[in-house]
């Protein structure tokens, strides 16, 4: 049995990592990975000759292990990368995250007082009263008032999202909207004279922040995630491409075969242990025997948000005022422009926008390409950032578990998933999707890590 493979479903960042750990550790592994590369979410688009990226992706880290272990893969590869983003609203341009600055600037007078007395109001509150049933409206109003969470953030998520704030858990908002800049300034003030910047971060309930210097690579995020492949094969492992898991069949508590699909043949490889790092609610579906019923529905009542990719090649050097762009009244909610990160693009002079529809898996432009490729360039026109004859090559690309939906009590059903993970003697759940948590590459790569470890650790009991 201990010739038998570790076999890690899924090689994006958190399964790279969980195969980096194991394989230092002399272990056999497999990574199973459905896509033709490596990277997920990460690893971008290769299409003609340039890459796309999902977002685009830059890294940062304040966690001690995880920023060494990258900086000596990197080298000289990883450059460091200066964000901009910029929300377009009422026919100005805020910063993002907002700042008091802008918000005294740019609104108008009447709203300024009124944002002013709204936001002390619940501000203050908020410090000595908490509502019975808190949720990402009740925290959002807290962290700015009621006057800008309605203009800067209700109709913004809903669009997004496809529902309301109320309809969030209280977690969404604290993991992923930032404060008002000031706030975020005192927090700091805060973690710093309590010594706890640059310490090993938890994975458990983290709340992203982007901290720490941002990176990239020439060759964008997708260059770190093939280094953490090749570095998985140098110590002994195997990734196989093109791999689709279909089945995870187990006895009781132990998984013993994986089933995967390539080059259109069924396949099986006996294992030791697994560690899932595919969407958790799926690789439940995929358990055989079936779990018992409050698992399964569990697994049902967890929601994927998709993205359809717009990427455009554009005869300009740059396109946008900033790297990111946050518009509300378009198809695309988010637009970036790459040779703002440092890209090689190709041909020189030009540059690569990726543009953000949100949808579900229901929704039509999901599968229309012509859809979305017109919706996005009438926006960018009417925008006046560029013409239809500057446009080189238009690609459509997708990502259907972009985001987790923490909807009002997710946390109960999540909880019941890991705890059937828990409960096997030989597997392990890890990373964005396995976790079902909307973290960033670095606590994914943490998470990797972290279930290697107790995977080691479950194995040695047994
Ligand atoms: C638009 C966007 C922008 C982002 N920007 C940043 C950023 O700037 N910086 C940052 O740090 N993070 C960013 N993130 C977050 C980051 O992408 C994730 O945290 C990280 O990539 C998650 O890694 P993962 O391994 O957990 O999941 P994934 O990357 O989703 O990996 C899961 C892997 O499983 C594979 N898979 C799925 N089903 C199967 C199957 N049945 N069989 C075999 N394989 C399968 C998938 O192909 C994939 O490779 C962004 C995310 C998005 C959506």
């Amino acid at each position: 049995m201990k010739h038998q493979p570790i076999v890690i479903l899924g090689a994006g960042c958190a399964g790279l990592a969980a195969g980096m750990r194991l394989t230092k550790r002399g272990y056999p592994v497999t990574l199973l990975e459905r896509a033709d590369h490596v990277g997920g979410l990460a690893g971008g688009v290769r299409i003609n000759s340039n890459t796309y990226e999902y977002g685009p992706h830059t890294f940062h880290t304040t966690d001690p292990e995880i920023l060494n272990d990258i900086t000596t893969l990197m080298g000289d590869a990883l450059v460091p990368y200066n964000r901009t983003i910029k929300i377009k609203f009422l026919d100005n341009y805020f910063k993002f995250p907002l700042s008091m600055r802008d918000v005294l600037l740019k609104l108008p007078l009447p709203t300024v007082i009124h944002a002013g007395l709204s936001f002390l109001w619940h501000f203050s509150i908020g410090t000595i009263w908490r509502p019975k049933v808190e949720t990402s409206e009740t925290v959002l109003r807290r962290y700015y008032g009621n006057v800008l969470y309605e203009l800067f953030f209700k109709t913004y998520i809903t669009a997004v999202w496809g529902i309301t704030p109320a309809e969030f858990s209280p977690a969404f908002a604290r993991e992923r909207i930032p404060r008002m800049n000031i706030l975020e300034l005192l927090d700091k003030i805060r973690l710093g004279a309590q010594n706890r910047l640059n310490r090993s971060v938890k994975t458990d309930g983290y709340v992203e922040k982007v901290e720490g210097n941002l990176y990239t690579t020439r060759q964008g995020f997708s260059l770190i995630t093939q280094r953490m492949g090749e570095q998985v094969i140098k110590q002994g492992g195997t990734i196989e491409l093109n791999a689709t898991v279909t089945r995870i069949r187990r006895n009781d508590n132990r998984v013993h075969t994986i089933e995967y699909v390539q080059d259109g043949t069924t396949k099986r490889i006996e294992c030791r242990g697994v560690i899932n790092t595919l969407p958790i609610n799926e690789a439940i579906m995929m358990i055989e025997p079936i779990p018992e019923d409050d698992v399964v529905q569990a697994a049902r009542a967890l929601k994927f948000r998709a993205l359809v990719f717009v990427g455009l090649l554009v005869r300009k050097e740059r396109v946008l005022p900033s790297s990111f762009m946050y518009f509300r009244q378009h198809s695309f909610n988010r637009i970036s422009d790459l040779a703002q990160f440092g890209f090689e693009i190709i041909p020189a002079g030009c540059t690569l926008l990726v543009a953000e529809i949100s949808c579900d898996v229901t929704d039509r432009v999901w599968n229309d390409d012509d859809l979305a490729k017109q919706a996005v360039l009438d926006d960018l026109i009417e925008e006046k950032l560029l013409t239809r004859e500057e446009v080189i090559e238009m690609h459509v690309f997708r990502a259907q578990h972009a985001y987790p939906i923490y909807t009002l009590h997710y946390e109960q059903h999540l909880a019941r998933l890991l705890r059937f993970f828990d409960q096997l003697a030989n597997g392990e759940t890890a990373g964005r999707q396995g976790r079902f948590a909307y973290i960033n590459t670095h606590i994914a790569m943490k998470m990797g890590y972290e279930a290697a470890e107790r995977l080691m650790q479950k194995l040695e009991k047994s």
